[in-house]
């Protein structure tokens, strides 16, 4: 289906987000077609039953233990717009090879890419097994009053109480792929010619599709040390990506609704940091045009600190030390990503002192490609995770099947548990 559609999805999304056709291509075609053949390829090795570890257990050494990994039942999938492809896909993948028939609720913000998926999947997918439901909250409401036995949502943390709340009610399992300020660490210990490529690493993963990324670095924290040449690099890599006229520039998406470039532009508006470029006299309501906006000087209580951004505004915050970043990241929700650049010693205090969905050392967003590890959050920022392997273990119930043996040598080891309980050892 994806592979049949390439250029269609890519049109899609051009006309919902005006994303680049190439950044569609490798950041939502691609990868949901790879998780496809990868699941494909390996689904029978992930769902066969496991034996289950009985060692040192002679009651169970007789019998066959084994942990199937069984289908939950009806999956209600109700789905996110600043990926609207790969978002829905990449977990009905592993929804449908786990056995599961699965309700996709895209968003109803992303209209094009949304309505190209619902003809998609009414073509190519077989409809016992999956069904689109479109709507907004109103639909939404309805669905999740619906008896199902698994829910997940893509969004944020405000509805996912919502959607759990309503799997409560259920007792069903639930996922929730929630968001957050995932912040970017900078030890000063990073030398001048790496400093270059630290930055361009960040505006790379700041700015893809316009800052709507729930893995873009929020905010970054640089040390003393590195800050003044840290924010050269910044503005340098945003003018050698995006030119000095971002608007002019064919690799920069937008902004996908007046909402919210009206809740981007009122926190620019109050913040008490210096915007060094992005000033909201440069940005067009009307083509929902917002230019990459990089502010110094920001304080820890700052309005860009008050909410997640996720929209193309780089807070730049100095700090004394990499602990002082940390203990504010110990302070704070856990964000579904961590960013640290420094050396080892740093970022094994880092990874062991704070916890997150995922972390990255000296690079961005690209836990978001690994397709053999889980892709989610933890706490505020998440509950469960998928992609893979973890795809199957999100989307199936681990279910215990003994098969017992009926006949001689068990009935001897059997008799050990039956009363009366009189024989050698039952003396407690
Ligand atoms: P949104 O408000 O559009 O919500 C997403 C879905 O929830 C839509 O399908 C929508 O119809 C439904 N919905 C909205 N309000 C509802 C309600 N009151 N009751 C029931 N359903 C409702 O999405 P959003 O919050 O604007 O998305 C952005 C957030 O999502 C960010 O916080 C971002 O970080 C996060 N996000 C997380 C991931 C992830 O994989 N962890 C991916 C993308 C986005």
């Amino acid at each position: 289906m994806v592979s049949e559609n390439r250029d269609q999805l890519a049109e899609a999304l051009y006309k919902d987000l005006r994303r680049p056709a190439y950044e569609a291509h490798i950041t939502e075609i691609l990868p949901a077609e790879y998780e496809g053949g990868y699941m494909l390829q390996q689904m029978d090795t992930w769902l066969k039953p496991v034996s289950a570890d009985t060692y040192h257990q002679p009651q169970h050494m007789l019998g066959d233990v084994k942990i199937h990994k069984a289908p939950l039942g009806v999956a209600l999938m109700i789905s996110a717009w600043n990926y609207p492809i790969r978002l829905p896909l990449m977990p009905l993948v592993g929804a449908i090879a786990a056995g599961n028939v699965v309700v996709l609720k895209p968003s109803e913000i992303s209209v094009h890419s949304s309505r190209l998926l619902t003809e998609l999947i009414e073509k190519y997918l077989d409809s016992r097994v999956v069904r689109v439901v479109n709507g907004g909250v109103e639909e939404t409401t309805v669905l999740l009053k619906q008896k199902v036995d698994h829910m997940m949502y893509t969004g944020n943390g405000t509805v996912g109480r919502i959607i759990a709340k309503a799997a409560a009610e259920q007792l069903c399992k639930v996922s929730l792929e929630l968001g957050g300020k995932s912040p970017a660490l900078i030890s000063g210990s990073v030398n001048q010619d790496h400093l270059s490529r630290v930055a361009s690493r960040i505006v790379w993963g700041k700015y893809l599709n316009c800052g709507q990324t729930c893995i873009a670095v929020d905010y970054v924290m640089v040390e003393n040390k590195a800050y003044e040449r840290f924010l050269l690099s910044i503005l340098e890599a945003v003018f050698a990506f995006y030119g000095k006229d971002s608007k002019k520039s064919p690799d920069y998406a937008r902004i996908i609704s007046e909402r919210q470039f009206d809740r981007l532009k009122k926190l620019v508006e109050n913040t008490k940091g210096n915007i060094l470029t992005g000033k909201t006299d440069e940005w067009d309501r009307s083509t929902l045009f917002i230019p990459p906006v990089v502010v110094d000087d920001v304080g820890f209580d700052d309005s860009l600190m008050s909410e997640e951004l996720f929209g193309p505004i780089l807070p730049i915050i100095k700090v004394d030390s990499v602990d002082e970043g940390i203990k504010y990241i110990q302070k704070h929700d856990h964000p579904l990503s961590l960013y640290f650049f420094g050396d080892e010693k740093d970022a094994s205090k880092v990874i062991a002192n704070t916890r997150s969905g995922s972390c990255v050392i000296n690079d961005v967003l690209m836990q978001g490609s690994v397709h053999g590890a889980p892709f989610g959050g933890v706490g505020p920022s998440g509950v469960g995770g998928y992609s893979g392997k973890a795809s199957i273990d999100e989307f199936t119930h681990s279910r215990t099947v003994i098969k017992a043996k009926t006949d001689f040598p068990s009935e001897s080891l059997e008799s050990v548990r039956n009363p009366p309980y009189t024989g050698p050892g039952t003396e407690w």
